[in-house]
C-alpha cells in the first residue's frame, strides 16, 4: 500500500489545510435548520485521479449532505436514460446571473435556466424513472452510489428539516408545473429532490464522483461506466458556465475549471482527463459558496496552472525517429554483395517510430512530416510499439494519409499492433485491414521483409557464361594460369531455394565457394524450427571447418534461392599445391583474411549488443 503521508500530494494538500484554516469569513447556512448545526470550523480536501486514487487532508472523512453537488450527478443521469434532446425540452443550458434558488424561468420557453440552479434541478428530478416513488428514491439513491463507488445513504434528519421549510422551492416547483414544465405531482418531486440533497458523503466521496467525471464517466475504482463521454461533456459544459451559481463568470475566469458547490459547503471542481478536487467547509459567502473551498480551489489552479485555457499544452512530437534502410538495416546478416546494393538502395525503405498519442493536432504534425518522406520511397514502415492512443480525429485523418500513400504505390507496413493498448490496437487494425496494410509482429521483421523485396528488385541477374573465377575473393591474387589450375579441379553444383546443401553432424571433406545465391546457416533450437545464425552468398565460402579440422559438421546449410556453388576438398587442395604452391598459399591467405573479417563483425556485434 502506498505511504500517502510521504507522498508530496499529501505535504501539499496539509499546507493548504494549514494556510486556509484560520479563514474564517462566511456563514454556515442556516435556512435549513438542520443545516445549521455544522461545525464553522469544520475543513476537508480531498484530490482523486482518474485511476482512483485519493489523497486527502482534514476533515475528509466527515458525512455532510450533498445539496447542489448533487445536481451535475443528477442531470448526467437524466442525460443517459433520455437523451440530450428529450431533458432540454424541459431544462436548458443558459447561465442565469441570479441567485441558486431564484424563481425565474427563461421567458420564451417558460423552461428553467440551467440544470445547476434549483428550479432546473427539480425539473430534473421530476424526469425521474420508476414506477412508484419508492422505485424513483432508490433509483436515484443508486445513481449516486455508483458514481461515489459505494452504497451511500439519505440523512434523513436533513431531508425532513429541509422537507418542512422548503417552501421556497415548493413555490419553484409549482410555477413550474404551471407552465407545464413538470408533469407529477409537484410534492412527490420536491420529496425527491430534497432526498437528494440530503444524501450522506464525504469529501472523499465526492472526489471519487469528480473522478468519475474526470474518467470520462466510468467510476475509475468499480470500472462502471456511469456516464456516456458525450454526457460528461455536457454535465462539464453545464458546470463550467452555471455550476458556482451568480460567481460562474468570475469563477471560469480565475478558477477555470469546471465545478459545482453546495449550501453545505462542499465544492467540487474537475480537470478533465487528469483529477478532481473536493473541499467541504461550511461557512458560505454572500453567493452561497464555501468561503474556504473557493479560497482553496483558487489556490490550486494557480500553483499549478489548471486554469483550463491556460494550459494548452504543446503538440506532442509522435515521429519519434525516422530511419532508412541504408543507414539501418535489419538484423538479417548479409553478404557484401547484399550490403552494398542496401547501402545505395535502401533508401527506398523508410521505418518510422511512432510515439506517444495521435489526436488531432499530433496527427495534423505527423502527417506533415510523413507525406514528403513518403512521395520518395517505395516502402513505408510505421513502428508503432511507442504509440500509445489513437483518436477518432486521428484515425480519420490518417486513414485518408495512407489511402493516398497507398494509392501512389508505396507499400506500407505496420508492426506491433498486438503490443499497443486495446483501444489503440483496434484502431490501428481498422487502418490496416481498410488500407491493406502488412501487419509484422516487430518493426525488424518488416524491415527484414522490404529489405528482401527491394533486393529481390534490383539484383542483377546472374550471367553464368561471364562469371570467372577471379572474381571470387577466395581465389583473389591467382594469376590466369593459377586460376586454369583451380578451374580443373573444382566441382561446379547447383542447389535449388530449400535444398539441403549440408547436414549439421555428418563427416564432410568438401567445403564450398558460392558463386551465386545465398545460403542459411541453421542449428537447431530445440523446438520445430531451427534457428538461422547465418547467411551466406556470393564469394563467400562454407563447410570448411569440417574440412580444416576434419570433423563432423557443426550447422545445417539451406539455399535460400537457386545457388550455384563450387566444391573443394581437401584433396583437392594438395593437389594444387603439389602444381604450384602459391596456389595453396594465396588461397590460404586469403581465407585467413576472410577469417578475420569474420571475428572482427563478431566483435562488433558483442560490443552492439552491450
Ligand atoms: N437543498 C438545497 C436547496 O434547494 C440545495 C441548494 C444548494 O446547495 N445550493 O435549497
Amino acid at each position: 500500500m502506498h505511504d500517502d503521508t510521504r507522498s508530496p500530494f499529501h505535504a501539499y494538500l496539509k499546507e493548504l489545510h494549514g494556510r486556509f484554516r484560520g479563514l474564517d469569513a462566511g456563514a454556515v447556512a442556516d435556512y435549513i435548520p438542520e443545516l445549521a448545526k455544522a461545525a464553522p470550523e469544520s475543513f476537508g480536501i480531498a484530490f482523486a485521479t482518474i485511476d482512483g486514487h485519493v489523497y486527502s487532508t482534514g476533515d475528509s472523512t466527515t458525512a455532510f449532505s450533498i445539496q447542489s453537488v448533487s445536481k451535475p450527478f443528477a442531470y448526467g443521469g437524466a442525460l443517459e436514460r433520455l437523451g440530450a434532446s428529450e431533458v432540454l425540452r424541459k431544462v436548458g443550458v443558459e447561465p442565469t446571473g441570479e441567485a441558486f434558488n431564484s424563481i425565474v424561468l427563461d421567458q420564451q420557453n417558460n423552461r428553467p435556466f440551467n440544470p445547476m440552479v434549483n428550479a432546473g434541478a427539480i425539473a430534473v428530478s421530476a424526469l425521474a424513472e420508476g414506477d412508484t416513488h419508492e422505485d424513483r428514491i432508490e433509483g436515484m439513491r443508486a445513481l449516486f452510489s455508483g458514481f461515489a463507488g459505494r452504497s451511500l445513504d439519505i440523512d434523513e434528519a436533513v431531508f425532513r428539516s429541509e422537507a418542512e421549510t422548503g417552501h421556497r422551492n415548493r413555490a419553484i416547483a409549482y410555477l413550474m408545473l404551471n407552465t407545464g414544465m413538470i408533469d407529477r405531482p409537484p410534492e412527490e418531486v420536491l420529496d425527491l429532490y430534497f432526498r437528494q440533497c440530503a444524501l450522506r458523503v464525504t469529501a472523499e466521496d465526492l472526489a471519487l464522483m469528480g473522478a468519475t467525471l474526470a474518467n470520462n464517466g466510468v467510476n475509475p475504482r468499480s470500472g462502471q461506466r456511469m456516464l456516456a463521454p458525450e454526457h460528461v461533456r455536457d454535465v462539464l459544459t453545464l458546470m463550467m458556465s452555471c455550476g458556482m451559481y451568480d460567481y460562474a463568470g468570475e469563477w471560469s475566469y480565475d478558477v477555470g475549471l469546471p465545478a459545482k458547490s453546495g449550501v453545505s459547503g462542499a465544492v467540487l471542481a474537475v480537470l478533465p482527463g487528469q483529477l478532481s478536487i473536493a473541499i467541504w467547509s461550511p461557512p458560505l459567502d454572500a453567493i452561497g459558496n464555501s468561503v474556504r473551498g473557493v479560497a482553496t480551489c483558487r489556490q490550486i489552479s494557480q500553483d499549478f496552472g489548471l486554469h483550463l485555457f491556460m494550459n494548452a499544452a504543446s503538440v506532442e512530437e509522435v515521429v519519434r525517429r525516422i530511419a532508412h534502410a541504408d543507414r539501418q538495416s535489419s538484423l538479417r546478416i548479409r553478404n557484401p554483395r547484399e550490403r552494398d546494393l542496401l547501402a545505395s538502395h535502401g533508401g527506398r525503405i523508410a521505418l518510422v517510430e511512432l510515439q506517444g498519442a495521435l489526436y488531432f493536432a499530433s496527427a495534423e504534425r505527423m502527417i506533415r512530416q510523413l507525406q514528403p518522406l513518403a512521395a520518395e520511397v517505395d516502402y513505408l514502415i510505421l513502428d508503432t510499439r511507442r504509440l500509445n492512443s489513437l483518436d477518432p480525429a486521428a484515425e480519420a485523418f490518417v486513414d485518408r494519409f495512407l489511402a493516398g500513400t497507398r494509392d501512389e504505390g508505396v507499400e506500407i507496413a505496420v508492426a506491433e499492433i498486438a503490443s499497443r493498448p486495446a483501444d489503440a490496437a483496434a484502431a490501428l487494425d481498422r487502418l490496416a485491414d481498410r488500407n491493406g496494410l502488412r501487419r509484422f509482429d516487430t518493426a525488424d521483421a518488416a524491415l527484414e521483409t522490404y529489405e528482401e523485396m527491394l533486393l529481390e528488385k534490383i539484383r542483377e541477374p546472374f550471367d553464368f557464361s561471364r562469371f570467372s573465377l577471379s572474381t571470387i575473393e577466395l581465389f583473389k591474387g591467382l594469376d590466369d594460369a593459377q586460376l586454369k589450375h583451380v578451374e580443373a579441379v573444382i566441382q561446379p553444383m547447383q542447389f535449388e531455394a530449400g535444398d539441403r546443401i549440408l547436414r549439421r553432424g555428418a563427416e564432410g571433406h568438401m567445403f564450398f565457394v558460392i558463386a551465386r545465391g545465398t545460403v542459411s546457416v541453421l542449428v537447431p533450437t530445440g523446438s520445430e524450427t531451427a534457428m538461422r545464425i547465418g547467411c551466406i552468398g556470393p564469394g563467400q565460402f562454407f563447410g570448411e571447418m569440417a574440412v580444416l579440422e576434419g570433423g563432423a559438421r557443426s550447422a545445417d546449410i539451406v539455399a535460400d534461392e537457386r545457388t550455384i556453388c563450387y566444391g573443394l576438398t581437401a584433396d583437392h587442395l594438395e593437389t594444387l599445391g603439389h602444381q604450384d604452391p602459391r596456389i595453396l598459399s594465396t588461397i590460404l591467405t586469403n581465407m585467413a583474411r576472410e577469417f578475420a573479417g569474420r571475428i572482427r563483425r563478431g566483435n562488433d556485434i558483442i560490443s552492439a549488443l552491450q
